[in-house]
Order: structure tokens, then C-alpha cells, then sequence
């Protein structure tokens, strides 16, 4: 039996988790959320420690170089930790990167109890930390709230089992199926309160990636449009490198810009580019999964697709998408040639058509969020 399965063994279903330990897994992920956008490539961490029903210590992972979130909570609790129970979203580690493991400092902080939301994902070291502290003889309960710990760290887990980040695919249609109008007119599909939405979204993403076309059309911001919040890498993918000097993005006041073009494109517009701070990166062999492992080898966790038809049905054809928000505006603006967001897939039979799971859906404003991820085959 590996490692693995021992601890799932050990686990009780979920109906046996008390309400308190619930409470306290939500904690944890509200404290871990505190980072969001900013720990890649690490993941999002946010630990309690209570002590006869009181919080005496809290903490968050804040980034990486930086201490884990059992560190921080344990630190502030400090003597109180001493038979306490210390709730964690992710399994503490048990490796020397670059701090020591926290399964050491958990169990000299004489910590009675630990409760863990989710096993580590990656399958070399899953449940180690969990065995050193039950070695050590605390009780350790696994998998409260396990859903919400798995969704919080979904671009972390997908990284780790597939060596390319999550990639998210975004795009705002009308009830009738139109990212624009037939003239290419596109402000705005939804509603300010999606819009909102979906700047949250950039907070929560490493990179966000448009095509030539998007930025020749809609010369986007691609920013978070808070002063304070983290806003993602935009990522300009142009095989020609044929756009304009007036672009919103070549302003990197705000938020980095980074141009993904084919080896030898337009050099001249290469050099006006990067005079300018704009980053410039030649792939020899520009695909969406050729994007998608430059930004994993440059750490990104998760990546948004704010691209239009053609380039978003390239993403999902070669893998690089995983999960789907459609934002649907009730309303319908025809056009035999105007927009819809995915182009040509090649599929002829409906009984082809890409089936999304575990769907959700929701209201925000006038609009209509659907959310979903495609099957992992192609991953
Ligand atoms: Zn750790």
C-alpha cells in the first residue's frame, strides 16, 4: 500500500467533520486567499491554531522565499500552541526547500491535534508530513472541506500533476452566441458587475493571454483596475508581430507586458518594444502549449484566456485550456458573420461536441456566469 492510500484510508467521511473543524478549514482559506495571485509558484496556504475554542494564532503563506503559513500561525500563537489544534488547507510539508519542513516545526511546537483540508497533490511526497506528525503521535484528521481546499489550489494542483499551469478560458456572448457585433464592435457584452468579476478573476492569475487580434481591436488594459491588488503578466501572442505602437499595453506602468512572437518576427518592432521595457520572447514554434510551458518553466500556477475565436479554439485544441467561464449577457445582437468565442475545432457531429463537467452556474448583475472544466484528455 503507498503512502497515499494509507492516509486516505485513515480518513472519515466527510458527514463526521465537526462544524468547529469546518469553520476553522473556511478560516484557513480565507486567510490563504489574502495572497491570491501571489505565490506562484507555491501554493495558496492559510493556517488556525485554537486552543480551548479560542483562535490563538493565524497565518498565510504570503509568497515564495518567504515563511509557510503553519510558520507564521505557529509563531503567533507561540506557547499557546502547546496542545492546541492547528488546522492547515494543505498538508504540511516534509521537505528541506527553502525553509525547513513544517512537519518539524509543528511537532516541536507540542501541537496536540492537526487538521488538514488536502493531501499534498504531488504523488512523490503526498502524505509524508501527514505520517512524521502522526510518527510524532498527534492526531491528524485529513480532508475537511476537501472540495473547497482542492478549488482554492486547483491551478497549484494541475501544475504539479502536469508540468503546465491551469489554463482558464474567459469570454463574455450574447444570448444568441456573439463576442461582437458584425462590425467587430464589442463594449460592452455584460455588465459592470461581470466586468468586476472578471477583474477579480486577473487578481487570482498569473498571466493572462491575448492574441494580435484582440489587441489590434479592443486595445485592452488587461489589469485588475485596483491600485493595490496583484495584476497578472499580460501576454501578447503574435506570430507576425504586425500591432500597433498605441497599444494600452506597451504602458507598463501599471502592470508587466510580455510578447510571445515566432523566431525572427518584425526584429525592428522587437527593438521598439523592448526600449519601451515591453519584454520580447521568440519561440521558435509559437502554439498555445508552447506558451503554456514557457509560462510554467517562468513558475505561473494559472492562466486566463481573454483571447477571441481563433485563438481560443487553438488553446483548447492543443490542452492548454482546462476550465471554461462564460459570461452570457441577456442579449441578442445577430450577424450572420459577426463573432462567437470558439473558432473552428473541426468537429462535424454534435456527438463530438467538447462536454464540460462539474457545472456551475450563477447570476452576477443582468448577466449569467457558467462555469465548467473540460475533460482531461487532452492535458
Ligand atoms: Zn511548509
Amino acid at each position: 500500500m503507498d503512502t497515499f492510500s494509507e492516509v486516505a484510508a485513515n480518513n472519515l467521511p466527510a458527514s463526521e467533520f465537526s462544524s468547529c473543524d469546518r469553520a476553522m478549514m473556511q478560516r484557513c482559506i480565507e486567510l490563504a486567499r489574502q495572497a491570491l495571485g501571489k505565490t506562484a509558484p507555491n501554493p495558496l496556504v492559510g493556517s488556525v491554531i485554537v486552543k480551548d475554542g479560542e483562535i490563538v494564532g493565524e497565518g498565510f503563506h504570503p509568497g515564495a522565499g518567504q515563511p509557510h503559513a503553519e510558520v507564521f500561525a505557529l509563531r503567533s500563537a507561540g506557547e499557546q500552541a502547546r496542545g492546541a489544534t492547528l488546522y492547515v488547507n494543505l498538508e504540511p510539508c516534509n521537505h528541506y526547500g527553502r525553509t525547513p519542513p513544517c512537519s518539524e516545526a509543528v511537532v516541536a511546537s507540542g501541537v496536540a491535534r492537526v487538521v488538514v483540508g488536502m493531501v499534498d497533490p504531488n504523488p512523490l511526497v503526498a502524505g509524508g508530513g501527514i505520517a512524521k506528525l502522526r510518527q510524532a503521535g498527534i492526531e491528524v484528521v485529513v480532508g475537511v472541506e476537501e472540495e473547497v481546499c482542492q478549488r482554492l489550489n486547483e491551478g497549484f494542483v494541475h501544475r504539479i500533476l502536469y508540468q503546465r499551469p491551469f489554463g482558464i478560458l474567459k469570454y463574455a456572448m450574447t444570448l444568441d452566441g456573439k463576442i461582437a457585433t458584425f462590425t467587430g464592435h464589442s463594449t460592452w457584452v455584460t455588465g459592470v458587475a461581470a466586468r468586476q468579476e472578471v477583474h477579480q478573476l486577473r487578481v487570482a492569475c498569473d498571466a493572462v493571454i491575448v492574441g494580435g487580434n484582440t489587441v489590434r481591436r479592443d486595445n485592452p488594459h488587461l489589469t485588475s483596475h485596483h491600485t493595490t491588488a496583484h495584476n497578472p503578466l499580460r501576454v501578447v501572442m503574435t506570430k507576425t508581430l504586425d500591432l500597433p505602437k498605441t497599444a494600452r499595453l506597451w504602458d507598463i506602468q501599471e502592470a508587466p507586458t510580455l510578447v510571445l512572437t515566432q523566431t525572427g518576427a518584425n526584429v525592428p518592432f522587437q527593438t521598439w518594444l523592448r526600449d519601451r521595457q515591453v519584454e520580447v520572447v521568440e519561440l521558435d514554434n509559437l502554439t498555445p502549449a508552447a506558451a503554456m510551458t514557457y509560462l510554467y518553466d517562468r513558475g505561473c500556477l494559472s492562466v486566463l484566456w481573454e483571447c477571441g475565436g481563433t485563438l481560443s479554439a487553438q488553446a483548447i485544441a492543443d490542452g492548454s485550456v482546462q476550465k471554461i467561464l462564460a459570461f452570457i449577457a441577456p442579449k441578442i445582437v445577430g450577424g450572420i458573420g459577426s463573432p462567437s468565442p470558439v473558432g473552428d475545432l473541426g468537429l462535424a457531429e454534435m456527438t463530438q461536441a467538447l462536454t464540460l463537467e462539474r457545472v456551475s452556474w450563477r447570476s452576477i448583475g443582468e448577466d449569467c456566469l457558467i462555469e465548467g472544466y473540460l475533460p482531461l484528455e487532452k492535458s
